[in-house]
């Protein structure tokens, strides 16, 4: 990399050099002085470095180019849906009448901004085939606990008290069982088939009386499709449960079919997954609710409608709501951003989206099943997990290889998740990636399986191309250093 020579900042510092010009200060120092406390005052100067504006300016690009995100190359991290996200979104969500608003402003000032949310809940509803959305979750994980909370206040409701499990397959999210947890439920894990599909018989045995209800994301972790699902829902409901549907993987079936026909109760979607917000830095999200009729009640308030007179305004009279989930009405600008997005792909785009995801996915498995160990033989839907056992005999694991791809500028796949697949590796092209850059991607990984037969040091001892090589990851996660911290002098 060009930049790893870039001296740091600090290293740069020379007395009085300055990257800033200010009028002189006008008012005695000592007046501002005496407004604040003593102890508040510093004794010594601060140890800022000091440079130019020059030197500033290529110290932050010089950092800027360390980062990854999807703009700078291809990101298959599975699970996480890395894939492009329009520009025409970002000009959207910065358009004044969106960014000037205020929360606190009346109703009738801010009908555009109204109107936006209710018609995003519109078209979600569609897509998700529920019958009433909220926009407050802030992610994944929030819009889980929300709709969990929903289904936990729908049983109080009906007295029916006993039931403090939530059922969960043994390949799903860590957000699930943390969710249910957090909302004051047991988890009890259901396992997977021979097929890596959920167990029918161990489901029969986990639902009961007990049961709340099951968390199930459609495709599942391993990219498959729960072709039984109605059996499921069926098995759940038999059992007094409500069925949730972890939405994170609408990518795979967007505009083909919907967890709202499949018998699911609950859904929460990923609008920074599948709708195109950016997330590579961890947020913000937005994670919506939607949920059927017989649960509308509980959702959280206020809800955005169209009153009777066309205008739009906040529903707070709902005596049966959760409450309020989040400060205000969620994340508008990543709404903002997904609204724009439905818009600019139409109904038949986002069927298309799902399509492509499929295909390529398929494409990149096939490409890649003569290398690596493929625990499951069925197609795939969006994502796909291989097994690195046959690389670990070679004493070259799943890890070695997801750091050798950062040598040649990929981010790596998702790694050791789902937990059932030895050594996994779950990739996710997406669909917004281009044949050659597939290609490109399966050649090296494929090149990587033969370096593990060949030359294995290479791997075991990679990245050799990035500013910091191997770290220990326990450690860096138990004890980051978190500020520059001065060299000894030698
Ligand atoms: C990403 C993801 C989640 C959690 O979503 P966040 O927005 O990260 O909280 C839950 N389930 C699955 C399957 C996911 O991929």
């Amino acid at each position: 990399m060009s930049d790893q020579n870039q001296p740091l900042i600090f290293e740069e510092s020379k007395k009085e050099r300055v990257a800033f010009s200010l009028p002189e200060i006008d008012v005695p120092e000592k007046t501002l002085n005496s407004l604040i406390d003593d102890e508040y005052i510093r004794k010594n100067d601060p140890e800022f470095p000091e440079v130019s504006e020059l030197q500033l300016v290529r110290h932050y690009m010089a950092l800027s180019k360390r980062n990854f995100g999807v703009d700078n190359g291809f990101y298959p991290l599975g699970s996480c849906t890395m894939k492009y996200n329009p520009k025409v979104n970002e000009v959207i969500a910065r358009l004044d009448g969106f960014t000037k608003v205020h929360p606190y402003q009346d109703e009738s000032t801010v009908q555009g901004a109204l109107e936006l949310l209710y018609r995003l809940q519109v078209n979600l509803e569609a897509i998700t085939g529920m019958d009433a959305m909220t926009l407050q979750p802030a992610a994944g994980a929030h819009g889980e606990w929300t709709g969990l909370m929903i289904i936990r206040a729908f049983h109080e409701a009906n007295h029916d008290t006993k039931r403090t499990k939530v059922i969960i397959p043994d390949t799903a999210h860590g957000t699930n069982p943390a969710s249910a947890s957090v909302a004051g439920f047991e988890a009890v894990t259901v396992k997977s088939d021979v097929n890596g599909l959920v167990d029918l018989e161990d489901l029969e045995r986990v639902a009961d009386d007990h049961t709340a209800a099951l968390m199930l994301t459609n495709p599942n972790t391993l990219g498959l499709f729960e072709t039984h699902i109605q059996d499921i829902a069926r098995i759940v409901h038999a059992a007094g449960g409500k069925v949730y549907y972890d939405g994170a993987n609408m990518n795979a079936i967007m505009g083909v079919t919907r967890p709202g026909d499949m018998g699911y109760d609950v859904v929460h979607l990923n609008l920074h997954k599948t709708f195109t917000g950016p997330h590579g830095g961890g947020g913000p999200g937005s994670g919506p609710v939607g949920v059927k009729k017989e649960l509308a009640p509980f959702l959280p308030k206020p809800l955005i409608i169209k009153k009777e007179d066309g205008t739009y305004g906040f529903d707070y009279d709902r005596p049966d709501s959760i409450g309020r989930v989040k400060a205000f009405y969620g994340n508008f600008g990543i709404n903002v951003r997904a609204y724009a997005y439905i818009r600019t792909m139409g109904a038949e785009g986002l069927s298309q989206v799902s399509k492509d995801a499929v295909l390529n996915a398929n494409y990149l498995l096939k490409r890649l099943s003569g290398n690596f160990d493929t625990p499951f033989k069925q197609f795939c839907k969006h994502e796909f997990v291989l097994s690195g056992s046959r690389q670990k005999k070679l004493g070259v694991r799943t890890l070695d290889m997801a750091k050798r791809l950062l040598d040649f500028g990929y981010y790596p796949p998702t790694i050791y998740f789902p937990l059932i697949v030895d050594e996994a590796m779950m990739i996710e092209p997406t669909e917004t990636e281009s044949k050659e850059t597939l290609d490109a991607f399966a050649d090296r990984l494929i090149e990587i399986s033969y370096e593990a037969e060949e030359n294995p040091e290479i791997v075991q001892e990679a990245p050799h191309q990035t500013v910091i090589s191997r770290l220990d990851e326990t450690r860096a996660a138990r004890h980051p250093i978190l500020r520059y911290q001065k060299p000894e002098a030698k």
